[in-house]
């Protein structure tokens, strides 16, 4: 998969279904197609009708936001790639921090996830980065390179050209407070220089790293200007339309 431009949006367990589908129905409508792609990420009970009314709209893409890393079987509650195939889903978020943090998901379990989102043949798009303790301890590049070596540095090269990584300081997620661009750029490179380590300099260069945390129109020229972000995954201002696609003309 080439380098793209990428506005996602992570609508995390917000939205009734009407009002789902309500946002969904306003960003068909205003989002122009470009060469810039959108991804929305519903709650999973809206994605087979959000789906059916993005289906004329090219550049939009339907996400989950976790999988279970398993086919099928005994697990209560959980959501399977066939089942998400089954509706139109292309992309799932995986290692979200609210899933580490209050799902307990390791860097292990990731890998799985990943394993698997691959082998049924959509693309995972990789959450990682650092609390504000190891950012003020100054470890955050260590601390997301470990994250990435450990979920994602088993891959052959075509498979990790496959994945779409988005580096999202938790400090910023949520909270109003936005990374600098010059904080968002260092760390983006410092994820291509360890995909250029690790594979190749043209697998790096290939990668989508997208920036989360705090993302909004003001802020978003800014933040997809810097040389290495590629596009970013939002979340409190993709629950407005017209804030979600004025981040989407940003590129
Ligand atoms: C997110 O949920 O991935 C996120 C970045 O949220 P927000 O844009 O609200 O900070």
């Amino acid at each position: 998969m080439s380098r793209k431009n990428i506005a996602a949006g992570n609508w995390k367990m917000n939205k009734n279904y009407e009002e789902g589908l309500e946002l969904a129905r306003g960003l068909a409508a205003k989002s122009v197609g470009s060469n810039a792609l959108m991804i929305l990420a519903t709650p999973f009970i809206h994605l087979k009708a959000v789906g059916d009314i993005i289906k004329d709209a090219s550049h939009i893409h339907l996400a989950a936001q976790n999988c279970h890393q398993n086919a099928s079987g005994a697990y209560t509650g959980e959501t399977s790639l066939d089942m998400l195939k089954s509706v139109g889903v292309s992309h799932v978020i995986l290692g979200h921090s609210e899933r580490r943090e209050y799902f307990h998901e390791s860097n292990e379990l990731l890998a799985e996830k990943v394993n698997a989102v691959l082998e049924a043949g959509l693309t995972p798009i990789f959450c990682c980065g650092e609390r504000l303790d190891i950012r003020e301890a100054d470890t955050h590049v260590a601390y997301v390179a470990n994250q990435i070596k450990e979920s994602l540095f088993h891959l052959s090269e075509a498979d990790f050209g496959k994945i779409i990584i988005a580096y999202e300081p938790i400090w910023a997620i949520g909270t109003g407070v936005t990374a600098s661009p010059k904080q968002a750029q260092d760390m983006h490179r410092e994820i291509r220089q360890m995909i250029a380590g690790k594979y190749n300099a043209a697998t790096a260069d290939n990668c989508s790293i997208l920036y989360g945390g705090s993302v909004k129109p003001a802020n978003a020229v800014e933040l997809f200007g810097q040389p290495d972000v590629d596009g970013g995954l939002v979340g409190g201002a993709s629950l407005k339309a017209d804030d979600f696609c004025a981040i989407y003309e940003a590129f």
